[in-house]
């Protein structure tokens, strides 16, 4: 089977890209798991601009309009606004509208697939496994949309991204439709990262994340729940995976190109890789259609797509760890120290007006705001106000 692009990956960064490139193109796209969309490893939450991007209509299963954050110490901050802010996709059904949009522009899929290994040889040769078979494709052009543990990145020599965080959540049958999620951050709710309770609409949906060295995140969940009074509630369902945090390398070389997880395109404040994978995915189109045309699929060729995907969200990733790294400084006493600090009329209507696709924005109005927020890393901080 000789193609012009074989995407690893039917996920939402794989599928997008998919879509884009069947228009003109023949795309081949393995993936692994039966379906498109299973098994779910996200919560959901996006901007309402997400689905825009992903040119997907689906019925959200919330809308949101704020906040409420709990810090060490038992201080709570809401913020809220007359705009929605967010919405709650059911993601399993989100990725496989996607394949189907994939599939309708021309894209083949083939599940089952395993995607083993390349050689590039001017173009690629893939190995993939299926039903205990190895198989042999060969394209032009490779996209690795294969998530986290992206074994093109690994195979182009990507080193590893800078971190990982686990994540454990369960759907509990408690309807909800109120607009605010719940946020808890500190060291025994959700070490180096957050819990959330999710208002779903038909369900609610409890979790959290934790930094790696802080080992599997059950115990952490069983605590949380315990502390909401949910104990005793039996879960609908439970996801766990795995986020990518710091980005990663490069994310092209000959023939290959990286999107979405694979390519370290998640935001490392909210761990949301949907936004920042979808509008890459867009620029791989553009980049891999150009290279494509031209028949030239060196890296020299395709590194142009690098440059274009940091000009779209580059900024706001780099910024992003930045706020991370000095989250992962800060005590829980330091932590109850900032929320003092922020609890104010004026800083509250300063963070309603954020944006969860670029939280970062809000960094230099903040600290004009509240300036004794400086002390708290003052390098890392003018390092971000500054870029
Ligand atoms: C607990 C948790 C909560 C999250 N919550 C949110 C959220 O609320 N909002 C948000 O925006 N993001 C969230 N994320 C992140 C989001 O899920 C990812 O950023 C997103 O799924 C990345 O999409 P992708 O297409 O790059 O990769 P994936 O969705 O991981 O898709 C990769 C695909 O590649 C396939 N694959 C892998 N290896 C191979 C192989 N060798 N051969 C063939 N196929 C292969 C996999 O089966 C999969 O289908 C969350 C993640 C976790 C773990």
């Amino acid at each position: 089977m000789a193609r012009d692009v074989a995407v690893v990956g039917g996920g939402p960064a794989g599928s997008r890209a998919a879509a884009l490139l069947a228009k003109d193109w023949d795309v081949a796209v393995l993936e692994e798991h039966a379906v498109s969309g299973q098994p779910v490893q996200c919560t959901g939450l996006v901007s309402p601009r997400v689905m825009e991007i992903a040119g997907v209509r689906q019925t959200p299963l919330n809308v949101l309009h704020g906040a409420e954050m709990e810090f060490p110490g038992g201080r709570r901050i809401a913020v809220s606004s007359s705009e929605p802010k967010a919405v709650v996709i059911d993601r399993a059904d989100f990725d496989r509208r996607l394949a189907a949009e994939a599939m309708d522009a021309g894209a083949e899929f083939f599940y089952g697939h395993r995607y083993l290994s390349r050689r590039w040889e001017g173009r690629n040769r893939i190995h993939y496994r299926q039903d205990g078979e190895v198989g042999e494709m060969s394209a032009r052009l490779l996209v690795g949309a294969d998530g986290q543990g992206s074994k093109v990145a690994a195979e182009a020599g990507d080193p590893r991204p800078r971190e990982w965080v686990r994540g454990l959540q369960v759907d509990l049958p408690i309807a909800d439709d109120s607009d605010m999620v719940d946020i808890h951050v500190g060291s025994e709710a959700a070490p180096g990262f957050f819990a959330w309770k999710l208002p779903c609409g038909d369900f609610t949906r409890v979790g959290l994340c934790v930094s790696w060295e802080h080992g599997p995140p059950a115990h952490y969940l069983r605590a949380f729940l315990k502390k909401l009074s949910l104990q005793d509630v039996e879960p609908l369902t439970k996801h766990c995976g795995k986020i990518p945090l710091g980005g990663r390398g490069r994310t092209y070389g000959d023939g290959v190109l990286l999107v979405g997880d694979a390519a370290g395109q998640v935001k490392p404040v909210s761990g949301g890789g949907l936004f920042p994978g979808l509008k890459s995915a867009r620029c791989l189109a553009a980049a891999a259609d150009g290279a494509l045309r031209e028949d030239r699929c060196d890296a020299a060729s395709l590194k142009g797509y690098e440059k274009a995907w940091r000009k779209e969200v580059g900024k706001e990733l780099a910024n992003g760890y930045r706020l991370r790294r000095i989250f992962l400084r800060m005590s829980d006493e330091d932590m109850a120290k900032a929320s003092a600090m922020v609890d104010r009329p004026d800083v509250r209507q300063l963070l309603n007006s954020g944006d969860i696709d670029r939280p970062s924005d809000l960094a230099p109005p903040l600290l004009r705001m509240v300036p004794g927020l400086l002390r708290f890393s003052p390098r890392l901080v003018s390092a971000m106000v500054m870029k």
